[in-house]
Protein backbone atom coordinates (compact mmCIF):
# COMPACT_ATOMS: atom_id res chain seq x y z
CA UNK A 1 0.00 0.00 0.00
CA UNK A 2 1.23 3.32 -0.81
CA UNK A 3 1.94 5.79 2.30
CA UNK A 4 -0.63 8.42 2.56
CA UNK A 5 1.73 11.54 2.52
CA UNK A 6 0.57 15.22 3.66
CA UNK A 7 2.87 17.46 2.37
CA UNK A 8 2.93 21.29 3.86
CA UNK A 9 5.64 23.73 2.14
CA UNK A 10 6.00 27.32 2.76
CA UNK A 11 8.50 30.12 2.90
CA UNK A 12 10.06 31.24 5.73
CA UNK A 13 8.22 31.83 9.11
CA UNK A 14 4.68 30.60 7.76
CA UNK A 15 4.32 28.90 10.39
CA UNK A 16 4.63 25.21 8.65
CA UNK A 17 7.04 23.71 11.16
CA UNK A 18 3.98 23.99 14.05
CA UNK A 19 1.18 23.35 11.90
CA UNK A 20 3.00 20.17 10.42
CA UNK A 21 4.22 18.49 13.93
CA UNK A 22 0.62 19.09 15.13
CA UNK A 23 -1.19 17.48 12.12
CA UNK A 24 1.27 14.39 12.33
CA UNK A 25 0.53 14.30 16.34
CA UNK A 26 -3.23 14.44 15.60
CA UNK A 27 -2.48 11.64 12.80
CA UNK A 28 -0.45 9.26 14.66
CA UNK A 29 1.84 10.13 11.16
CA UNK A 30 5.63 10.60 11.29
CA UNK A 31 7.02 13.89 10.64
CA UNK A 32 9.59 15.09 8.13
CA UNK A 33 11.15 18.45 8.51
CA UNK A 34 13.19 18.67 5.36
CA UNK A 35 14.39 22.19 6.25
CA UNK A 36 16.55 20.24 9.04
CA UNK A 37 18.16 18.02 7.11
CA UNK A 38 19.15 21.40 4.81
CA UNK A 39 20.60 22.97 7.74
CA UNK A 40 22.62 20.36 8.92
CA UNK A 41 24.20 19.74 5.66
CA UNK A 42 24.69 23.12 5.92
CA UNK A 43 26.06 23.48 9.27
CA UNK A 44 28.37 20.13 8.53
CA UNK A 45 30.40 22.29 5.52
CA UNK A 46 30.21 24.85 8.00
CA UNK A 47 31.94 23.25 10.05
CA UNK A 48 34.55 21.41 7.81
CA UNK A 49 34.86 25.04 6.56
CA UNK A 50 34.40 24.02 3.01
CA UNK A 51 33.94 26.34 0.69
CA UNK A 52 30.80 27.16 -1.40
CA UNK A 53 32.63 26.52 -4.00
CA UNK A 54 33.60 23.19 -3.93
CA UNK A 55 30.73 20.97 -5.84
CA UNK A 56 31.99 17.91 -5.42
CA UNK A 57 32.82 18.28 -1.56
CA UNK A 58 29.30 19.84 -0.97
CA UNK A 59 27.85 16.69 -2.60
CA UNK A 60 30.13 14.43 -0.71
CA UNK A 61 28.99 15.98 2.31
CA UNK A 62 25.52 15.43 1.78
CA UNK A 63 25.75 12.10 0.97
CA UNK A 64 27.99 11.30 3.84
CA UNK A 65 25.64 13.08 6.09
CA UNK A 66 25.35 11.50 9.77
CA UNK A 67 22.33 12.70 10.86
CA UNK A 68 19.39 11.51 13.19
CA UNK A 69 16.19 12.90 14.51
CA UNK A 70 15.29 11.98 18.26
CA UNK A 71 11.80 13.52 19.21
CA UNK A 72 12.32 17.10 18.05
CA UNK A 73 15.81 16.93 18.65
CA UNK A 74 18.81 16.84 15.77
CA UNK A 75 21.69 15.22 16.42
CA UNK A 76 24.57 15.75 13.40
CA UNK A 77 27.98 14.09 13.65
CA UNK A 78 27.15 12.36 17.13
CA UNK A 79 26.19 15.90 19.03
CA UNK A 80 22.90 17.33 19.56
CA UNK A 81 22.36 20.32 17.22
CA UNK A 82 19.16 20.89 17.95
CA UNK A 83 19.89 24.80 18.54
CA UNK A 84 22.99 25.34 16.42
CA UNK A 85 21.21 24.33 12.96
CA UNK A 86 17.84 26.91 14.09
CA UNK A 87 20.43 30.42 13.26
CA UNK A 88 19.43 32.67 10.54
CA UNK A 89 22.99 32.36 9.27
CA UNK A 90 22.86 28.88 8.80
CA UNK A 91 19.47 28.89 7.41
CA UNK A 92 20.99 31.21 4.82
CA UNK A 93 23.94 28.74 4.25
CA UNK A 94 21.13 26.23 3.60
CA UNK A 95 19.41 28.37 1.58
CA UNK A 96 22.65 28.78 -0.92
CA UNK A 97 23.45 25.38 -0.71
CA UNK A 98 20.08 23.78 -1.23
CA UNK A 99 19.63 25.56 -4.55
CA UNK A 100 22.85 23.31 -5.75
CA UNK A 101 21.04 20.48 -7.98
CA UNK A 102 24.04 18.08 -6.72
CA UNK A 103 23.16 18.49 -3.09
CA UNK A 104 19.37 17.98 -3.47
CA UNK A 105 20.00 14.74 -5.28
CA UNK A 106 21.97 13.55 -2.70
CA UNK A 107 19.41 14.16 -0.04
CA UNK A 108 16.56 13.15 -2.15
CA UNK A 109 15.96 9.52 -1.12
CA UNK A 110 17.20 10.26 2.58
CA UNK A 111 13.92 12.63 2.05
CA UNK A 112 11.56 10.50 1.02
CA UNK A 113 12.78 6.95 3.14
CA UNK A 114 10.44 9.08 5.43
CA UNK A 115 7.12 7.26 4.23
CA UNK A 116 6.45 4.88 6.06
CA UNK A 117 2.77 3.50 7.68
CA UNK A 118 0.55 4.96 8.83
CA UNK A 119 1.21 7.64 6.96
CA UNK A 120 3.64 10.99 6.88
CA UNK A 121 3.12 14.64 6.89
CA UNK A 122 6.37 16.37 4.99
CA UNK A 123 7.15 19.93 5.95
CA UNK A 124 9.28 21.98 3.49
CA UNK A 125 9.72 24.04 0.41
CA UNK A 126 9.39 21.07 -2.40
CA UNK A 127 7.41 18.61 -0.74
CA UNK A 128 4.71 18.89 -3.02
CA UNK A 129 6.36 19.79 -6.68
CA UNK A 130 9.64 17.07 -5.94
CA UNK A 131 9.64 14.64 -2.94
CA UNK A 132 5.95 13.57 -2.70
CA UNK A 133 4.87 14.90 -5.83
CA UNK A 134 2.04 11.64 -5.38
CA UNK A 135 0.94 13.33 -1.80
CA UNK A 136 -2.77 12.88 -1.19
CA UNK A 137 -3.05 16.32 0.09
CA UNK A 138 -1.26 19.27 -0.68
CA UNK A 139 -1.36 22.56 1.52
CA UNK A 140 0.84 25.99 0.97
CA UNK A 141 1.01 27.86 3.99
CA UNK A 142 1.95 31.23 3.16
CA UNK A 143 1.36 34.87 4.80
CA UNK A 144 3.10 38.25 4.18
CA UNK A 145 6.54 39.04 4.79
CA UNK A 146 5.44 41.53 7.04
CA UNK A 147 3.44 39.60 9.12
CA UNK A 148 5.99 36.78 9.23
CA UNK A 149 8.64 39.03 10.07
CA UNK A 150 6.28 40.07 13.56
CA UNK A 151 6.04 36.51 14.65
CA UNK A 152 9.93 35.94 13.82
CA UNK A 153 10.49 38.86 15.42
CA UNK A 154 8.64 37.87 18.53
CA UNK A 155 10.29 34.73 18.68
CA UNK A 156 13.54 36.24 19.21
CA UNK A 157 12.19 38.79 21.59
CA UNK A 158 11.38 35.93 23.62
CA UNK A 159 14.55 33.77 23.64
CA UNK A 160 16.73 37.38 24.48
CA UNK A 161 14.43 37.54 27.41
CA UNK A 162 14.64 33.83 28.88
CA UNK A 163 18.57 34.06 28.27
CA UNK A 164 18.66 37.19 30.41
CA UNK A 165 18.12 40.49 28.71
CA UNK A 166 16.53 43.10 30.38
CA UNK A 167 16.14 46.80 30.45
CA UNK A 168 15.03 49.44 33.12
CA UNK A 169 11.73 50.62 33.91
CA UNK A 170 12.90 54.28 32.61
CA UNK A 171 13.95 53.03 29.72
CA UNK A 172 11.06 51.48 28.69
CA UNK A 173 8.78 54.18 29.55
CA UNK A 174 11.13 56.55 27.39
CA UNK A 175 10.18 54.72 24.52
CA UNK A 176 6.86 54.52 25.00
CA UNK A 177 6.19 51.71 26.48
CA UNK A 178 5.24 50.03 30.09
CA UNK A 179 7.79 48.58 32.39
CA UNK A 180 6.81 44.95 32.72
CA UNK A 181 7.84 42.08 30.41
CA UNK A 182 5.67 42.80 27.80
CA UNK A 183 6.61 46.26 27.69
CA UNK A 184 10.38 44.37 27.49
CA UNK A 185 9.05 42.08 24.74
CA UNK A 186 7.45 44.65 22.84
CA UNK A 187 10.35 46.95 22.83
CA UNK A 188 12.64 43.75 21.64
CA UNK A 189 10.54 42.85 18.87
CA UNK A 190 10.04 46.74 17.47
CA UNK A 191 13.87 46.73 17.50
CA UNK A 192 14.31 43.64 15.25
CA UNK A 193 11.50 43.48 13.43
CA UNK A 194 13.46 45.87 10.64
CA UNK A 195 16.39 42.95 10.13
CA UNK A 196 14.42 40.20 10.41
CA UNK A 197 12.23 41.00 7.24
CA UNK A 198 14.96 41.89 5.80
CA UNK A 199 16.94 38.94 6.18
CA UNK A 200 13.36 36.72 5.54
CA UNK A 201 12.48 38.80 1.90
CA UNK A 202 16.09 37.75 1.25
CA UNK A 203 15.68 34.02 1.75
CA UNK A 204 12.50 33.83 0.10
CA UNK A 205 13.70 35.65 -2.94
CA UNK A 206 16.28 33.18 -2.99
CA UNK A 207 14.30 29.99 -2.34
CA UNK A 208 11.82 30.91 -4.89
CA UNK A 209 14.02 32.57 -7.71
CA UNK A 210 16.41 29.12 -7.90
CA UNK A 211 16.14 27.20 -10.98
CA UNK A 212 15.94 23.33 -9.48
CA UNK A 213 12.94 23.06 -7.08
CA UNK A 214 12.18 26.56 -6.45
CA UNK A 215 9.45 27.46 -3.63
CA UNK A 216 6.11 27.74 -5.08
CA UNK A 217 2.93 26.28 -4.37
CA UNK A 218 2.27 22.49 -6.34
CA UNK A 219 -0.37 22.75 -8.97
CA UNK A 220 -2.54 20.89 -6.87
CA UNK A 221 -2.14 22.99 -3.67
CA UNK A 222 -4.77 24.39 -1.51
CA UNK A 223 -3.04 27.70 -0.63
CA UNK A 224 -3.67 28.81 2.52
CA UNK A 225 -2.98 32.38 3.77
CA UNK A 226 -3.31 31.87 7.84
CA UNK A 227 -2.83 35.71 8.94
CA UNK A 228 -5.71 36.02 9.89
CA UNK A 229 -6.41 32.55 11.86
CA UNK A 230 -5.20 31.01 14.83
CA UNK A 231 -2.45 27.61 14.91
CA UNK A 232 -5.94 25.61 16.33
CA UNK A 233 -7.84 27.02 13.69
CA UNK A 234 -5.25 26.71 10.64
CA UNK A 235 -5.06 22.53 12.18
CA UNK A 236 -8.74 22.29 12.32
CA UNK A 237 -8.93 23.14 8.64
CA UNK A 238 -6.51 21.37 7.40
CA UNK A 239 -7.52 17.91 9.73
CA UNK A 240 -10.78 19.02 7.56
CA UNK A 241 -9.82 18.84 4.19
CA UNK A 242 -7.32 15.53 5.07
CA UNK A 243 -11.01 13.96 5.86
CA UNK A 244 -12.44 15.49 2.76
CA UNK A 245 -9.73 14.24 0.91
CA UNK A 246 -9.75 10.14 2.37
CA UNK A 247 -13.59 10.28 2.26
CA UNK A 248 -13.36 10.99 -1.85
CA UNK A 249 -10.39 8.84 -2.53
CA UNK A 250 -12.12 5.61 -0.84
CA UNK A 251 -15.35 6.69 -2.64
CA UNK A 252 -14.07 6.72 -5.81
O1 LIG B 1 12.50 25.45 6.54
P1 LIG B 1 13.86 25.96 6.96
O2 LIG B 1 13.91 27.44 7.16
O3 LIG B 1 14.41 25.20 8.11
O4 LIG B 1 14.81 25.63 5.70
C1 LIG B 1 16.10 26.16 5.57
C2 LIG B 1 16.43 26.30 4.09
O5 LIG B 1 16.57 25.00 3.53
C3 LIG B 1 15.36 27.00 3.26
O6 LIG B 1 15.50 28.40 3.20
C4 LIG B 1 15.53 26.37 1.90
O7 LIG B 1 16.47 27.05 1.10
C5 LIG B 1 16.09 24.99 2.20
N1 LIG B 1 15.07 23.97 2.02
C6 LIG B 1 14.87 23.49 0.74
N2 LIG B 1 13.97 22.51 0.53
C7 LIG B 1 13.26 22.00 1.53
C8 LIG B 1 13.42 22.51 2.84
C9 LIG B 1 14.33 23.51 3.05
O8 LIG B 1 15.49 23.95 -0.20
N3 LIG B 1 12.41 21.02 1.28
Amino acid sequence: MITPVISIDGPVASGKGTIARRIAEALNFGLLDSGAIYRAHAQACLSRKISFNEINLLEAEAKALSLKFVGEAVWLDGVDATVAIRSEAVGMAASTLSAIPQVRAALLQRQRDFAAAPGLVADGRDMGTVVFPDALLKIYLTTTAEVRAGRRAGQVAKLRVAAGETMSAKQLIDKGKSPTITGLLETIRAQVQHDVEVQIRRRDWQDKSRKIAPLKPAIDAIVIDNAAHSPDETVAAILKLWHLRLASTQAS
